[in-house]
Protein backbone atom coordinates (compact mmCIF):
# COMPACT_ATOMS: atom_id res chain seq x y z
CA UNK A 1 0.00 0.00 0.00
CA UNK A 2 1.90 3.45 -0.95
CA UNK A 3 1.60 6.75 1.46
CA UNK A 4 0.57 10.24 0.54
CA UNK A 5 3.20 13.14 1.00
CA UNK A 6 0.36 13.28 4.43
CA UNK A 7 0.99 10.06 5.82
CA UNK A 8 -2.87 9.28 4.66
CA UNK A 9 -3.32 6.05 2.89
CA UNK A 10 -3.61 6.11 -0.70
CA UNK A 11 -5.42 3.46 -1.40
CA UNK A 12 -9.24 3.70 0.65
CA UNK A 13 -12.50 3.26 0.69
CA UNK A 14 -15.93 5.91 1.06
CA UNK A 15 -18.99 4.59 3.30
CA UNK A 16 -21.70 6.61 2.26
CA UNK A 17 -24.32 6.29 4.66
CA UNK A 18 -28.01 7.54 4.43
CA UNK A 19 -28.04 10.06 7.54
CA UNK A 20 -31.58 9.76 8.39
CA UNK A 21 -31.19 5.76 9.00
CA UNK A 22 -27.20 5.68 9.42
CA UNK A 23 -27.82 2.88 6.93
CA UNK A 24 -24.85 1.90 3.98
CA UNK A 25 -26.27 2.91 1.20
CA UNK A 26 -23.16 2.89 -0.84
CA UNK A 27 -18.98 1.92 -0.92
CA UNK A 28 -16.87 3.88 -3.42
CA UNK A 29 -13.29 3.59 -4.01
CA UNK A 30 -11.62 6.64 -2.89
CA UNK A 31 -8.72 8.02 -5.66
CA UNK A 32 -5.11 7.63 -4.59
CA UNK A 33 -2.33 10.20 -5.63
CA UNK A 34 -1.65 7.74 -8.80
CA UNK A 35 -4.96 8.14 -9.64
CA UNK A 36 -4.60 12.01 -9.76
CA UNK A 37 -1.53 12.00 -11.43
CA UNK A 38 -3.69 9.93 -14.61
CA UNK A 39 -6.48 11.88 -14.33
CA UNK A 40 -4.56 14.89 -14.60
CA UNK A 41 -2.93 13.84 -17.91
CA UNK A 42 -6.50 13.07 -19.18
CA UNK A 43 -7.86 16.52 -18.36
CA UNK A 44 -5.02 17.91 -20.14
CA UNK A 45 -5.78 16.73 -23.28
CA UNK A 46 -9.26 16.92 -23.31
CA UNK A 47 -8.94 20.62 -22.63
CA UNK A 48 -6.47 21.09 -25.44
CA UNK A 49 -9.53 19.99 -28.33
CA UNK A 50 -12.25 21.74 -26.22
CA UNK A 51 -10.57 25.24 -26.20
CA UNK A 52 -9.97 24.43 -29.88
CA UNK A 53 -13.75 23.79 -30.59
CA UNK A 54 -15.63 27.19 -31.26
CA UNK A 55 -17.19 29.16 -29.04
CA UNK A 56 -21.03 28.06 -30.26
CA UNK A 57 -20.32 24.37 -30.05
CA UNK A 58 -19.15 24.89 -26.49
CA UNK A 59 -21.84 26.70 -25.36
CA UNK A 60 -24.26 24.20 -27.51
CA UNK A 61 -22.94 21.19 -25.45
CA UNK A 62 -23.26 22.91 -21.95
CA UNK A 63 -26.81 23.71 -23.08
CA UNK A 64 -27.02 19.92 -23.74
CA UNK A 65 -25.58 19.14 -20.23
CA UNK A 66 -28.58 21.22 -18.35
CA UNK A 67 -30.92 19.65 -20.05
CA UNK A 68 -29.53 16.35 -19.58
CA UNK A 69 -29.74 17.12 -16.02
CA UNK A 70 -33.39 18.43 -16.08
CA UNK A 71 -34.37 15.07 -17.46
CA UNK A 72 -32.66 13.15 -14.45
CA UNK A 73 -33.68 16.02 -11.94
CA UNK A 74 -35.48 14.05 -9.80
CA UNK A 75 -33.17 10.81 -9.67
CA UNK A 76 -30.58 13.47 -8.86
CA UNK A 77 -32.90 15.09 -6.05
CA UNK A 78 -33.77 11.25 -4.70
CA UNK A 79 -30.09 10.59 -4.48
CA UNK A 80 -29.51 13.30 -2.52
CA UNK A 81 -31.91 13.01 0.14
CA UNK A 82 -29.98 9.46 0.96
CA UNK A 83 -26.59 10.42 0.94
CA UNK A 84 -27.18 14.34 2.48
CA UNK A 85 -30.70 14.15 4.19
CA UNK A 86 -31.38 16.90 2.29
CA UNK A 87 -35.54 17.53 2.27
CA UNK A 88 -36.92 16.57 -0.95
CA UNK A 89 -37.76 20.19 -1.45
CA UNK A 90 -34.44 21.69 -0.88
CA UNK A 91 -32.66 18.78 -3.33
CA UNK A 92 -35.12 19.42 -6.00
CA UNK A 93 -33.86 23.02 -6.07
CA UNK A 94 -30.68 22.24 -5.81
CA UNK A 95 -30.41 19.76 -8.78
CA UNK A 96 -32.33 22.87 -10.93
CA UNK A 97 -29.32 24.98 -9.73
CA UNK A 98 -26.81 22.71 -11.36
CA UNK A 99 -28.91 22.44 -14.57
CA UNK A 100 -29.59 27.02 -14.06
CA UNK A 101 -25.48 27.41 -13.68
CA UNK A 102 -24.74 25.19 -16.57
CA UNK A 103 -27.83 27.43 -18.64
CA UNK A 104 -26.17 30.63 -17.35
CA UNK A 105 -22.12 29.61 -17.70
CA UNK A 106 -23.48 27.95 -21.32
CA UNK A 107 -24.56 31.65 -22.19
CA UNK A 108 -21.09 33.32 -21.91
CA UNK A 109 -18.78 31.37 -24.15
CA UNK A 110 -19.54 33.59 -26.90
CA UNK A 111 -19.43 36.36 -24.37
CA UNK A 112 -16.31 36.10 -23.10
CA UNK A 113 -14.16 39.09 -24.62
CA UNK A 114 -10.94 40.78 -24.08
CA UNK A 115 -10.68 44.58 -25.01
CA UNK A 116 -8.78 46.76 -27.51
CA UNK A 117 -6.37 49.06 -25.63
CA UNK A 118 -5.04 52.54 -27.40
CA UNK A 119 -1.84 52.07 -27.81
CA UNK A 120 0.48 54.06 -30.76
CA UNK A 121 2.23 52.59 -33.60
CA UNK A 122 -0.03 49.46 -33.55
CA UNK A 123 -3.02 47.44 -32.40
CA UNK A 124 -3.14 46.22 -28.34
CA UNK A 125 -6.06 43.44 -27.22
CA UNK A 126 -6.65 41.08 -24.62
CA UNK A 127 -7.34 37.68 -24.50
CA UNK A 128 -9.05 35.69 -22.40
CA UNK A 129 -7.45 31.94 -22.48
CA UNK A 130 -8.43 29.25 -20.14
CA UNK A 131 -6.01 28.00 -17.18
CA UNK A 132 -6.12 24.63 -18.31
CA UNK A 133 -7.06 21.67 -15.40
CA UNK A 134 -8.95 23.08 -12.67
CA UNK A 135 -9.51 20.97 -9.44
CA UNK A 136 -13.09 21.50 -7.43
CA UNK A 137 -12.64 20.73 -3.93
CA UNK A 138 -16.32 20.29 -2.95
CA UNK A 139 -18.20 20.26 0.76
CA UNK A 140 -21.09 17.93 1.91
CA UNK A 141 -23.36 20.38 3.12
CA UNK A 142 -24.27 21.51 -0.53
CA UNK A 143 -22.47 18.94 -2.92
CA UNK A 144 -24.42 19.58 -6.09
CA UNK A 145 -24.56 23.38 -6.50
CA UNK A 146 -20.94 24.04 -4.95
CA UNK A 147 -19.64 21.53 -7.47
CA UNK A 148 -21.18 22.89 -10.15
CA UNK A 149 -20.53 26.77 -8.75
CA UNK A 150 -16.86 25.94 -9.97
CA UNK A 151 -17.46 23.37 -12.43
CA UNK A 152 -19.77 25.53 -15.12
CA UNK A 153 -17.79 28.52 -15.46
CA UNK A 154 -14.58 26.37 -15.69
CA UNK A 155 -16.10 24.36 -18.05
CA UNK A 156 -17.58 27.01 -20.23
CA UNK A 157 -14.12 29.45 -20.13
CA UNK A 158 -12.41 26.33 -21.67
CA UNK A 159 -10.97 24.42 -19.28
CA UNK A 160 -11.04 21.02 -17.94
CA UNK A 161 -12.19 20.19 -14.33
CA UNK A 162 -11.17 17.41 -11.84
CA UNK A 163 -13.80 17.36 -9.03
CA UNK A 164 -13.45 16.01 -5.89
CA UNK A 165 -16.54 15.64 -3.57
CA UNK A 166 -16.61 15.38 0.11
CA UNK A 167 -15.85 12.17 1.76
CA UNK A 168 -19.51 11.64 3.08
CA UNK A 169 -21.58 12.89 -0.27
CA UNK A 170 -19.56 11.40 -3.69
CA UNK A 171 -22.49 9.89 -5.20
CA UNK A 172 -24.58 12.86 -7.08
CA UNK A 173 -21.50 14.03 -8.50
CA UNK A 174 -20.39 10.49 -9.71
CA UNK A 175 -23.93 10.71 -11.24
CA UNK A 176 -23.60 14.07 -12.54
CA UNK A 177 -20.31 12.85 -14.35
CA UNK A 178 -21.78 10.33 -16.02
CA UNK A 179 -24.34 12.68 -17.19
CA UNK A 180 -22.28 15.18 -18.72
CA UNK A 181 -20.72 12.35 -20.91
CA UNK A 182 -24.29 11.21 -21.80
CA UNK A 183 -24.64 14.57 -23.01
CA UNK A 184 -21.65 14.57 -25.22
CA UNK A 185 -19.07 16.16 -23.72
CA UNK A 186 -15.77 14.89 -24.86
CA UNK A 187 -14.46 12.17 -22.54
CA UNK A 188 -12.38 13.26 -19.32
CA UNK A 189 -13.07 17.19 -19.46
CA UNK A 190 -15.64 16.62 -16.47
CA UNK A 191 -13.64 14.21 -14.37
CA UNK A 192 -14.92 13.43 -10.45
CA UNK A 193 -12.43 11.77 -8.43
CA UNK A 194 -13.87 10.67 -4.44
CA UNK A 195 -11.54 10.27 -1.72
CA UNK A 196 -9.93 11.20 1.53
CA UNK A 197 -9.51 14.99 1.83
CA UNK A 198 -6.03 14.41 2.84
CA UNK A 199 -5.16 12.13 0.02
CA UNK A 200 -7.20 13.09 -2.95
CA UNK A 201 -7.78 16.55 -2.32
CA UNK A 202 -4.07 17.01 -1.25
CA UNK A 203 -2.86 15.48 -4.37
CA UNK A 204 -5.12 18.04 -6.34
CA UNK A 205 -3.75 20.98 -4.31
CA UNK A 206 -0.34 19.97 -4.61
CA UNK A 207 -0.26 18.65 -8.28
CA UNK A 208 1.83 21.21 -10.43
CA UNK A 209 -0.48 20.35 -13.16
CA UNK A 210 -3.45 21.88 -11.88
CA UNK A 211 -3.74 25.28 -12.44
CA UNK A 212 -6.62 26.57 -9.98
CA UNK A 213 -8.26 25.20 -6.97
CA UNK A 214 -11.62 26.21 -6.30
CA UNK A 215 -12.41 24.95 -2.26
CA UNK A 216 -15.09 25.42 -0.24
CA UNK A 217 -15.05 23.84 3.11
CA UNK A 218 -13.83 24.76 6.63
CA UNK A 219 -11.43 27.60 7.11
CA UNK A 220 -8.96 25.36 8.80
CA UNK A 221 -8.36 23.19 5.76
CA UNK A 222 -8.94 26.35 3.08
CA UNK A 223 -6.11 27.99 5.02
CA UNK A 224 -3.75 24.84 4.41
CA UNK A 225 -5.12 24.65 0.61
CA UNK A 226 -3.98 28.39 0.36
CA UNK A 227 -0.68 27.61 1.56
CA UNK A 228 0.62 24.43 -0.29
CA UNK A 229 -1.24 25.83 -3.71
CA UNK A 230 0.80 29.42 -3.02
CA UNK A 231 4.36 27.16 -3.25
CA UNK A 232 2.83 26.32 -6.60
CA UNK A 233 1.55 30.05 -7.31
CA UNK A 234 -1.66 28.25 -8.30
CA UNK A 235 -5.13 30.50 -8.20
CA UNK A 236 -6.83 29.97 -5.22
CA UNK A 237 -10.44 30.28 -4.14
CA UNK A 238 -11.81 29.92 -0.77
CA UNK A 239 -15.06 29.82 0.31
CA UNK A 240 -15.18 29.33 3.94
CA UNK A 241 -17.27 29.57 7.06
CA UNK A 242 -19.56 31.90 8.25
CA UNK A 243 -21.18 33.60 11.52
CA UNK A 244 -23.83 35.38 10.10
CA UNK A 245 -25.82 38.44 11.89
CA UNK A 246 -29.44 38.98 11.50
CA UNK A 247 -29.89 42.00 12.85
CA UNK A 248 -33.73 43.11 13.67
CA UNK A 249 -34.28 46.71 14.27
CA UNK A 250 -37.36 47.83 16.50
CA UNK A 251 -38.40 49.99 13.56
CA UNK A 252 -38.71 46.41 11.26
CA UNK A 253 -41.94 44.58 10.45
CA UNK A 254 -41.25 42.52 14.06
CA UNK A 255 -43.85 39.77 12.81
CA UNK A 256 -42.15 39.59 9.03
CA UNK A 257 -38.30 39.47 10.44
CA UNK A 258 -39.85 37.00 13.55
CA UNK A 259 -41.25 34.30 10.58
CA UNK A 260 -38.38 35.04 8.52
CA UNK A 261 -35.88 34.09 10.77
CA UNK A 262 -36.12 30.02 11.84
CA UNK A 263 -35.63 29.16 8.39
CA UNK A 264 -33.32 31.92 7.92
CA UNK A 265 -30.72 29.05 10.28
CA UNK A 266 -32.79 25.80 10.15
CA UNK A 267 -32.74 25.20 6.10
CA UNK A 268 -30.52 22.36 5.58
CA UNK A 269 -30.44 21.53 8.95
CA UNK A 270 -28.21 24.87 10.09
CA UNK A 271 -25.33 23.70 7.60
CA UNK A 272 -24.95 26.65 5.69
CA UNK A 273 -22.23 28.96 5.23
CA UNK A 274 -24.92 31.40 5.09
CA UNK A 275 -26.96 30.52 7.90
CA UNK A 276 -28.52 33.67 9.96
CA UNK A 277 -27.11 32.00 13.43
CA UNK A 278 -26.38 35.25 15.42
CA UNK A 279 -30.14 37.18 15.58
CA UNK A 280 -29.69 40.46 17.07
CA UNK A 281 -32.39 42.28 17.91
CA UNK A 282 -32.62 46.07 19.50
CA UNK A 283 -33.40 45.65 22.97
CA UNK A 284 -36.71 47.33 22.89
CA UNK A 285 -37.90 44.47 20.01
CA UNK A 286 -36.75 42.00 22.16
CA UNK A 287 -38.89 40.37 24.58
CA UNK A 288 -42.28 40.93 21.59
CA UNK A 289 -39.73 38.91 18.81
CA UNK A 290 -38.56 35.80 21.21
CA UNK A 291 -42.22 35.63 21.80
CA UNK A 292 -42.75 35.48 18.13
CA UNK A 293 -40.05 33.54 17.30
CA UNK A 294 -40.68 30.30 20.07
CA UNK A 295 -44.13 29.01 17.89
CA UNK A 296 -42.52 29.25 14.58
CA UNK A 297 -39.13 27.24 15.79
CA UNK A 298 -41.53 25.06 17.91
CA UNK A 299 -43.91 24.59 14.33
CA UNK A 300 -41.09 23.41 12.47
CA UNK A 301 -41.01 19.84 10.48
CA UNK A 302 -38.09 17.78 11.86
CA UNK A 303 -38.21 14.69 10.23
CA UNK A 304 -37.99 11.99 7.02
CA UNK A 305 -36.21 14.33 4.66
CA UNK A 306 -38.19 12.07 2.07
CA UNK A 307 -41.73 13.49 3.19
CA UNK A 308 -42.98 16.62 0.88
CA UNK A 309 -44.12 18.06 4.50
CA UNK A 310 -40.25 18.03 6.40
CA UNK A 311 -39.21 21.17 6.18
CA UNK A 312 -35.78 20.13 8.04
CA UNK A 313 -33.64 16.80 8.04
CA UNK A 314 -31.18 15.25 9.92
CA UNK A 315 -26.86 16.45 10.20
CA UNK A 316 -24.84 14.86 7.64
CA UNK A 317 -22.70 12.57 10.08
CA UNK A 318 -22.42 11.70 13.71
CA UNK A 319 -19.43 13.56 13.81
CA UNK A 320 -20.89 16.85 12.68
CA UNK A 321 -23.56 15.78 15.42
CA UNK A 322 -21.28 15.20 18.02
CA UNK A 323 -19.68 18.55 17.27
CA UNK A 324 -23.19 20.12 17.29
CA UNK A 325 -24.66 18.99 20.65
CA UNK A 326 -21.05 20.02 22.10
CA UNK A 327 -21.67 23.60 21.50
CA UNK A 328 -25.13 23.27 23.17
CA UNK A 329 -24.02 21.64 25.99
CA UNK A 330 -20.65 24.19 27.03
CA UNK A 331 -23.04 26.76 27.08
CA UNK A 332 -25.36 26.18 30.31
CA UNK A 333 -28.60 24.65 29.74
CA UNK A 334 -30.20 27.91 31.40
CA UNK A 335 -29.13 29.23 27.85
CA UNK A 336 -31.76 27.42 26.17
CA UNK A 337 -34.29 29.35 25.38
CA UNK A 338 -36.60 27.71 22.56
CA UNK A 339 -36.36 23.96 21.39
CA UNK A 340 -38.14 22.69 18.77
CA UNK A 341 -38.59 18.85 17.43
CA UNK A 342 -36.72 16.04 16.36
CA UNK A 343 -37.05 12.22 15.92
CA UNK A 344 -35.41 9.45 18.20
CA UNK A 345 -34.16 6.54 17.15
CA UNK A 346 -31.12 5.99 14.11
CA UNK A 347 -29.93 8.72 12.42
CA UNK A 348 -28.13 12.25 12.88
CA UNK A 349 -30.68 13.95 14.29
CA UNK A 350 -30.59 17.44 16.56
CA UNK A 351 -33.32 19.84 17.44
CA UNK A 352 -33.81 23.46 16.08
CA UNK A 353 -32.60 24.89 19.68
CA UNK A 354 -32.15 28.91 19.99
CA UNK A 355 -30.19 29.96 23.19
CA UNK A 356 -30.50 33.08 24.92
CA UNK A 357 -28.63 34.75 27.56
CA UNK A 358 -25.15 34.23 26.09
CA UNK A 359 -22.23 36.18 26.50
CA UNK A 360 -21.30 37.87 22.85
CA UNK A 361 -17.93 36.37 23.26
CA UNK A 362 -18.86 32.79 24.05
CA UNK A 363 -17.58 29.81 21.42
CA UNK A 364 -21.21 29.51 20.23
CA UNK A 365 -21.78 33.00 19.71
CA UNK A 366 -18.82 33.74 17.24
CA UNK A 367 -17.78 30.11 15.85
CA UNK A 368 -19.42 28.50 13.29
CA UNK A 369 -21.92 25.74 14.88
CA UNK A 370 -22.63 24.29 11.49
CA UNK A 371 -25.98 22.97 12.81
CA UNK A 372 -29.79 23.92 13.77
CA UNK A 373 -28.35 26.22 16.30
CA UNK A 374 -28.63 30.10 17.01
CA UNK A 375 -28.54 32.99 19.55
CA UNK A 376 -30.10 35.97 20.33
CA UNK A 377 -28.22 38.68 21.52
CA UNK A 378 -29.67 42.26 22.96
CA UNK A 379 -27.96 45.62 21.22
CA UNK A 380 -29.34 48.80 22.28
CA UNK A 381 -28.76 51.08 18.99
CA UNK A 382 -27.52 51.26 15.64
CA UNK A 383 -23.88 51.41 16.51
CA UNK A 384 -24.10 48.59 19.22
CA UNK A 385 -25.82 46.25 16.47
CA UNK A 386 -22.70 47.31 13.59
CA UNK A 387 -20.05 46.34 16.43
CA UNK A 388 -21.85 42.83 17.34
CA UNK A 389 -22.37 41.98 13.87
CA UNK A 390 -18.69 42.97 12.68
CA UNK A 391 -17.64 40.88 16.43
CA UNK A 392 -16.47 37.79 14.68
CA UNK A 393 -14.12 36.45 12.31
CA UNK A 394 -15.96 35.32 9.83
CA UNK A 395 -17.58 38.15 6.61
CA UNK A 396 -19.67 36.04 4.61
CA UNK A 397 -23.41 37.15 5.10
CA UNK A 398 -26.17 38.93 7.21
CA UNK A 399 -29.92 40.39 7.06
CA UNK A 400 -30.57 43.85 7.92
CA UNK A 401 -34.34 44.22 9.49
CA UNK A 402 -35.58 47.65 9.28
CA UNK A 403 -38.04 50.33 7.49
CA UNK A 404 -35.49 53.26 7.46
CA UNK A 405 -34.32 53.10 3.93
CA UNK A 406 -31.23 55.75 5.23
CA UNK A 407 -30.27 52.84 7.85
CA UNK A 408 -30.38 49.97 5.61
CA UNK A 409 -28.03 51.32 3.57
CA UNK A 410 -25.63 53.46 6.73
CA UNK A 411 -26.05 49.30 8.10
CA UNK A 412 -25.18 47.03 4.87
CA UNK A 413 -21.96 49.95 4.36
CA UNK A 414 -21.03 48.77 7.85
CA UNK A 415 -20.84 45.30 8.33
CA UNK A 416 -17.62 43.74 6.92
CA UNK A 417 -19.46 40.90 4.94
CA UNK A 418 -19.80 39.75 0.99
CA UNK A 419 -23.40 39.11 1.12
CA UNK A 420 -25.88 41.10 2.66
CA UNK A 421 -30.05 41.56 2.37
CA UNK A 422 -32.27 43.85 3.47
CA UNK A 423 -35.57 42.57 4.83
CA UNK A 424 -34.77 39.10 3.47
CA UNK A 425 -32.42 36.43 3.68
CA UNK A 426 -31.92 35.72 0.15
CA UNK A 427 -27.99 36.12 -0.60
CA UNK A 428 -27.31 33.33 -2.99
CA UNK A 429 -28.42 33.49 -6.57
CA UNK A 430 -26.37 31.95 -9.74
CA UNK A 431 -25.97 35.43 -11.34
CA UNK A 432 -25.03 37.53 -8.24
CA UNK A 433 -21.42 37.38 -6.73
CA UNK A 434 -20.98 35.46 -3.93
CA UNK A 435 -17.93 35.09 -1.44
CA UNK A 436 -16.49 36.17 1.72
CA UNK A 437 -14.71 38.96 3.39
CA UNK A 438 -12.15 38.36 6.15
CA UNK A 439 -11.67 34.35 7.31
CA UNK A 440 -14.83 33.85 4.66
CA UNK A 441 -12.54 33.23 1.91
CA UNK A 442 -10.97 34.83 -1.18
CA UNK A 443 -12.24 35.40 -4.57
CA UNK A 444 -15.70 35.31 -5.38
CA UNK A 445 -17.87 32.98 -7.27
CA UNK A 446 -21.18 33.36 -9.39
CA UNK A 447 -22.37 36.46 -10.97
CA UNK A 448 -21.08 37.77 -14.35
CA UNK A 449 -17.52 37.76 -13.49
CA UNK A 450 -18.12 33.82 -12.86
CA UNK A 451 -16.59 32.78 -16.22
CA UNK A 452 -13.46 35.32 -15.70
CA UNK A 453 -11.80 33.54 -12.63
CA UNK A 454 -11.11 31.20 -14.44
CA UNK A 455 -8.60 32.23 -17.30
CA UNK A 456 -5.37 33.97 -17.37
CA UNK A 457 -5.36 37.57 -19.63
CA UNK A 458 -2.52 37.74 -22.18
CA UNK A 459 -2.31 40.61 -24.01
CA UNK A 460 -1.15 41.21 -27.26
CA UNK A 461 0.56 44.48 -29.24
CA UNK A 462 0.53 43.81 -33.29
CA UNK A 463 2.59 46.85 -34.64
CA UNK A 464 1.49 48.53 -37.66
CA UNK A 465 4.38 50.29 -38.68
CA UNK A 466 5.81 46.90 -40.65
CA UNK A 467 9.41 44.92 -39.95
CA UNK A 468 11.84 47.38 -38.55
CA UNK A 469 14.69 48.23 -40.66
P1 LIG B 1 -13.41 20.19 5.39
O1 LIG B 1 -12.85 21.54 5.19
O2 LIG B 1 -12.56 19.16 6.09
O3 LIG B 1 -13.84 19.51 3.99
C1 LIG B 1 -14.20 20.22 2.82
C2 LIG B 1 -13.60 19.53 1.60
O4 LIG B 1 -12.18 19.61 1.68
C3 LIG B 1 -13.93 18.03 1.49
O5 LIG B 1 -14.06 17.66 0.14
C4 LIG B 1 -12.68 17.39 2.07
O6 LIG B 1 -12.48 16.06 1.64
C5 LIG B 1 -11.60 18.32 1.56
N1 LIG B 1 -10.35 18.27 2.34
C6 LIG B 1 -10.19 17.96 3.65
N2 LIG B 1 -8.88 18.01 3.98
C7 LIG B 1 -8.21 18.35 2.87
C8 LIG B 1 -6.84 18.57 2.57
N3 LIG B 1 -5.88 18.44 3.50
N4 LIG B 1 -6.48 18.93 1.31
C9 LIG B 1 -7.43 19.10 0.36
N5 LIG B 1 -8.74 18.88 0.57
C10 LIG B 1 -9.14 18.53 1.81
O7 LIG B 1 -14.76 20.34 6.15
P2 LIG B 1 -15.52 19.24 7.02
O8 LIG B 1 -14.60 18.51 7.96
O9 LIG B 1 -16.29 18.40 6.09
O10 LIG B 1 -16.46 20.18 7.90
C11 LIG B 1 -15.93 20.78 9.08
C12 LIG B 1 -16.51 22.16 9.29
O11 LIG B 1 -16.17 22.98 8.16
C13 LIG B 1 -18.02 22.22 9.34
O12 LIG B 1 -18.52 21.90 10.58
C14 LIG B 1 -18.26 23.66 8.96
O13 LIG B 1 -18.07 24.49 10.06
C15 LIG B 1 -17.18 23.93 7.94
N6 LIG B 1 -17.71 23.76 6.55
C16 LIG B 1 -18.01 24.87 5.85
C17 LIG B 1 -18.53 24.74 4.59
C18 LIG B 1 -18.88 25.92 3.77
O14 LIG B 1 -19.77 25.85 2.93
N7 LIG B 1 -18.21 27.03 3.91
C19 LIG B 1 -18.74 23.48 4.03
C20 LIG B 1 -18.39 22.35 4.76
C21 LIG B 1 -17.87 22.52 6.03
Amino acid sequence: MSQSQTGASDEHELLVLNPATEEVIATVPGAGAADVDAAVVRAAKAQAGWAALAPGERARLLRRFAVVVDEHLEELAQLEVREAGHTIGNARWEAGNVRDLLDYAAGGVERLTGRQIPVPGGLDVTILEPLGVVGVIAPWNFPMPIAAWGTAPALAAGNAVILKPAETTPLTALRLAELALAAGLPEHLFQVLPGAGPVTGNALVEHPGVAKIVFTGSTAVGKQVLTKGSALLKRVTLELGGKSPNIVFADADIEAAAAAAPMSFLDNSGQDCCARTRILVQRSAYDRFLELLAPAIESVVVGDPADEKTAMGPLISRPQLERVRSYVTEAADSTVGIRGTAPEGPGFWFPPTVLTGIEPHARVAVEEVFGPVAVVLPFEDEADAIRLANATDYGLSGSIWTRDVGRALRVSSAVRAGNLSVNSHASVRYWTPFGGFKQSGIGRELGPDALTAFTETKNVFISTEGPAQ
